[in-house]
């Protein structure tokens, strides 16, 4: 998972009106900001992710969805960047743990409730995104129709493509989605100093993500990224209510956690007084409820102990990350802090000491993604002479071939924009009909990868197999969204996806395919093996089956027929072996029993064409 830089020269987009706005579209808050003169500059307050259909029908985002939350839990809904751009089948732990209201009606495709009213995930995004841009709108006094959107650099496809989904539906125009570890480097700058290695740590309010980057020549690339992706400010919260509750149990005599309302402003409360000490030494959680007064002291080395296992549970990410990324400690040369739980202290001297560097902490952490979007945003519209930003592709892409094997044609980590051709064939007489099964993923079978669209080409004039030559093109946009091109070359025949896979994959899933590739390397070369020899198997037995029909075969002697037959059996007694060396060696056989066959078989087809070719003298 890598993010590249690359110089486009001067080619931003052929026409835009008004300012392209960047816009950090988070899990728990959203952001939007411009590329001015001086700089890049945040245009909205922090939109609370958080969407909610009112009594009346109407639907907000923002601040006041998130008091909706408190007293309308039913009709909200927080958190929805968790499945964007994922189906049923991979949301399993996010519906444990967030109360997301699924539609019962809805198949594969997520669709949430929100009292009366359903939405897709990228539907709930999009009301975030048309909150922020009306906030843009009022305060540049224009119209905004453009925007850069920034996304996590572990997103796939289906997440990316799903993100700009909400953009169109937000009406926006999206020109580019950023990783969000390099916009928080261009938001320092840090493309100016041409050579280094960038950590970037953020941690937000439910996710971490820890990335390493690699400056060379100007150029950003992403060794690599960890993270968790249930850990953040939430954590801490949960942690301080846990014992806010506790004690108010032991002093009122009684338990408020069934009270929705009273559990809501105490976690209020308590956000209040975990923020606060990221400034000052001592805060208080207080709460007034019906008559009560619950007021806790917060000593900062108190609230240090409580949270400290928290802030170690990101550095074991962190350091698998430098691993992967095959560089030191000592080689990195900047650290930039992401994400609005880095404002507190402890976190601060954590990774401090971890990365034995001091991290950036000059612009605002919650704030630093959306001015790198800024700052994306001015390169594409030509305000700021500089680069434009390209990934790469997390897994490979592929197709499926005969004996339900992989062609990878896009491999793990290729930079985009990127495309791939490759031709293939017909594997049976008479086939007019391809089926494209376009799959993800590091192993050798179809079986273990991920499965992203299947269609067909029709209309293959029928030859025999072989012989139609059907060129496959991949390519994928700087946006990391693939399009598969499948065109018959003979007959110019063409058709074209867009691939939508139907879910997502998680930054731990994409690592587990990879690792699990890796274990199952040797076992997977030789299922290769063994599948490549028995469709290689299938042509020969199937080229022979065909012979047998032609006249040729009539001048065998019937010594030189029964070897063909010895041969044949040969080959089939060892085909469902687990040997493809022993199947390789039967083919191998057939092929000597029958080279007269064959070439009496050319010979008689060369006789024939002769016969019927008149030879001007
Ligand atoms: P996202 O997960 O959407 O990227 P943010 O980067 O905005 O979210 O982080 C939100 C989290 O940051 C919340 O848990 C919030 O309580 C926490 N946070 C914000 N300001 C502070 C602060 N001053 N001290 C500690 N935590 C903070
Ligand atoms: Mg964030």
């Amino acid at each position: 998972m890598s993010t590249f830089q690359i110089d486009f020269g001067n080619s931003g987009p052929k026409s835009h009106q008004g300012k392209i706005v960047g816009i950090d579209l988070g899990t728990t808050n959203s952001l939007a900001a411009v590329m001015e003169l001086t700089g890049p500059r945040i245009l909205s307050g922090i939109v609370p992710s958080v969407v909610s259909v009112k009594q009346d029908g109407g639907i907000v985002a923002g601040k006041e969805a998130r008091e909706l939350l408190i007293t309308h839990p039913e009709r909200s809904v927080y958190s929805v960047k968790r499945l964007m751009g994922r189906g049923r089948e991979d949301v399993g732990e996010e519906l444990k743990l967030f109360p997301f209201h699924l539609a019962p009606q809805s198949g594969s495709v997520l669709r949430l409730k929100l009292g009366d009213v359903v939405m897709s995930p990228p539907e709930v995004s999009a009301h975030i995104l048309l909150k922020l841009k009306e906030d843009a709108q009022a305060a540049l006094g224009e119209p905004v129709t453009q925007a850069v959107i920034t996304v996590p650099a572990y997103f796939n496809d289906a997440q990316r493509q799903a993100t700009k989904d909400a953009g169109r539906i937000a009406g926006l125009e999206v020109l580019r989605l950023v990783n969000e570890p390099t916009a928080a480097a261009l938001a320092y700058g840090l493309d100016k100093r041409k050579e280094g290695i960038v950590a970037v740590y953020d941690l937000g309010g439910g996710t971490f993500d820890i990335s390493i980057l690699r400056l060379h020549e100007g150029i950003f690339e992403v060794l690599a990224t960890n993270g968790d992706t249930h850990l953040g400010g939430d954590d801490i919260d949960h942690l301080l209510m846990t014992i806010a509750l506790d004690e108010i149990k032991n002093e009122w005599g009684e338990e408020i956690s069934a009270d929705a309302t009273a559990v809501q402003l105490l976690r209020r409360a308590v956000i209040q007084a975990k923020e606060e000490l990221s400034f000052v030494p001592q805060s208080v959680i207080r709460l007034d409820y019906k008559g009560k007064e619950y007021a806790r002291e917060l000593a900062l080395d108190v609230f240090n102990r409580v949270i400290e296992p928290i802030v170690e549970k990101t550095l074991g990410p962190c350091r698998a990350c430098i691993q992967d990324a095959g560089v030191k400690i000592e080689e990195i040369d900047e650290v930039v802090l992401v994400g609005g739980s880095t404002r507190i202290p402890l976190v601060r001297s954590a990774v401090e000491r971890l990365f034995r560097a001091k991290p950036h902490t000059e612009l605002n952490p919650d704030e630093v993604v959306a001015l790198g979007a800024a700052v994306q945003a001015g390169i594409l519209s030509g305000d700021v002479q500089d680069q434009l930003l390209l990934d790469v592709t997390p897994l490979s892409l592929g197709i499926e071939t005969m004996g339900g094997l992989v062609s990878k044609l896009i491999h793990r980590n290729s930079t985009i924009p990127a495309s791939a051709t490759e031709q293939f064939t017909t594997a049976v007489d008479g086939q007019t009909n391809v089926l494209i099964h376009v799959v993800q993923g590091e192993r050798e079978l179809v079986k273990d990868c991920r499965s992203l669209a299947r269609f067909d080409l029709k209309g293959i004039p029928p030859m025999p197999a072989g012989l139609a030559r059907i060129e496959v093109r991949f390519l994928i946009d700087a946006n990391g969204i693939l399009s598969v091109t499948a065109k018959d070359l003979r007959a110019g025949k063409e058709i074209s996806r867009d691939v939508k896979p139907s879910y997502g994959l998680t930054e731990e899933q994409v690592e587990a395919m990879i690792l699990e590739s890796f274990q199952k390397a040797e076992e997977d070369m030789t299922e290769r093996q063994l599948r490549e020899a028995r469709v290689e198997a299938d042509a020969v037995l199937a080229a022979v089956e065909k012979a047998r029909q032609e006249d040729a075969y009539q001048l065998l002697n019937q010594e030189e027929r029964s070897a063909i037959d010895r041969a044949i059996n040969e080959l089939l007694v060892v085909y469902n072996g687990e040997d493809h060396n022993l199947i390789r060696d039967k083919i191998e056989g057939v092929d000597k029993v029958t080279q007269n066959l064959a070439e009496a078989i050319i010979n008689s087809v060369a006789e024939k064409a002769l016969k019927g070719t008149k030879i001007d003298a």
